[in-house]
């Protein structure tokens, strides 16, 4: 497993807290908008971070840092993820985990381990098999399958989390956010995410303008009441 970004300050991959941003490379989904695909199929083309790089950063500025977000593409298809999470924690960090939520198994051996103080799973669709599939440009069903299996062992709250969506035009309108709010309902916390035509893993969701962050708000305040926190992210 190798650690292919480190950003040694971020205040925004973490609210409340001040985090080293760690990137792992590769994935087994391919969302057509994903702003991460230079990592997820050429990451050779970035330096790998050594451990002693990342640890004596963080054992010269613990005073301050909180904790470490680990994200990438996706960190769960490393078997050697919670040893590596467990390191972090022996210096006294804390970790938050972004995952898309394909690999249950890897998230109750995490939570059980208290290797996590905070998930956040993606949710890239509606939870109907087609049109999830085309969302995150799944294999099969199994993939679907473990993504409602995650869902489910987080919304038990045996851990803090949160789930969220990338809001793109011609992936999703209001009825697609208002269906995944219906089956995310009672869950913790709900974000959407405003889509960044950057990088993208299908070059043609460049072209892509993002909506006017006042639809997403709109949207928010029709699905707040059904969770106990839900908000818009970006701009
Ligand atoms: S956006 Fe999709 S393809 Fe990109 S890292 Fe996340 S799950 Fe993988």
């Amino acid at each position: 497993m190798e650690v292919k970004g480190f950003i040694p300050n971020s205040l925004l991959d973490w609210e409340g807290y001040i985090v080293s941003t760690v990137f792992l490379p590769y994935c087994n989904f391919r969302c057509p908008f994903c702003q991460n695909s230079t990592l997820i199929f050429s990451p050779q083309k970035f330096p790998t971070i050594p451990w002693n790089e990342m640890e004596n950063y963080w054992k010269k500025n613990s005073k301050w840092i909180d904790g470490v977000c680990i994200t990438g593409g996706e960190p769960c298809i490393y078997k050697e993820l919670p040893e590596f999470i467990g390191k972090i924690k022996s210096l006294g960090l804390k970790v938050k985990l972004d995952t898309n939520g394909s690999f249950p198994e890897m998230l109750n051996i995490l939570i059980k381990g208290n290797l996590v103080d905070y998930i956040a799973m993606d949710i890239k669709a509606p939870l109907e098999y087609s049109v999830y599939r085309k969302a995150a440009g799944l294999k099969n069903k199994e993939e679907f399958d473990k993504v409602k299996e995650s869902i489910e062992i987080l919304k038990k709250e045996e851990v803090e989390y949160e789930f969220r969506t990338t809001v793109v035009p011609t992936l999703h309108n209001e009825e697609d956010i208002l269906k995944i709010a219906q089956s995310l309902k009672g869950a913790k916390r709900y974000f959407l995410q405003n889509f960044v035509p950057h990088d993208t893993l299908d070059p043609q969701f460049e072209k892509i303008k993002p909506y006017d962050r006042k639809i997403l708000e709109d949207w928010c305040n029709k699905i707040k009441g059904f969770f106990e926190e839900c908000g818009v992210r970006g701009k």
